[in-house]
């Protein structure tokens, strides 16, 4: 079955899609974070890091990119923000398909507090 994340980049369900190519898709977080909040997505359903192989690079190199861009065209380049993978349990992954946070817009605080 399509991931939640998956029918958004095909446009079965709605998103607040703010940036797509062909390897990646970029939209607004459903529950915002900081005044900036994007979660950037393979197009291809992978679902966790652990799963990643030599073929995702391009992939994966592009989120980075895609990153660049969304926090120039959101005005934070400058300011900073900052970029989240979670994977499995620990890293309290809920969606299983891989994104990467970019959260920006306010001083985020300390990376990691204890639970
Ligand atoms: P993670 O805990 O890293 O798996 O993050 C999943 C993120 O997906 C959370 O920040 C949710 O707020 C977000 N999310 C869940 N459903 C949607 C949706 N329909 N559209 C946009 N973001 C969503």
């Amino acid at each position: 079955m399509a991931s939640l994340f998956s029918k958004i980049i095909a446009g079965e369900i709605p998103g607040d899609i703010v940036y797509q190519d062909d390897l990646v898709t970029a939209f607004r977080d459903i529950t915002p974070k900081a005044p900036t909040h994007v979660l950037i997505v393979p197009n291809k359903e992978i679902e966790t890091i652990n799963e990643v192989t030599e073929a995702d690079e391009a992939a994966l190199g592009r989120m980075l990119l895609a990153a660049k861009q969304i926090a120039a065209q959101e005005g934070i380049a400058e300011s900073g923000y900052r970029l989240i993978i979670n994977c499995g349990e620990h890293g309290r992954q809920e969606v299983m398909h891989i994104h990467m946070h970019l959260v920006g817009g306010r001083p985020l605080g300390p990376m990691i507090r204890k639970p």
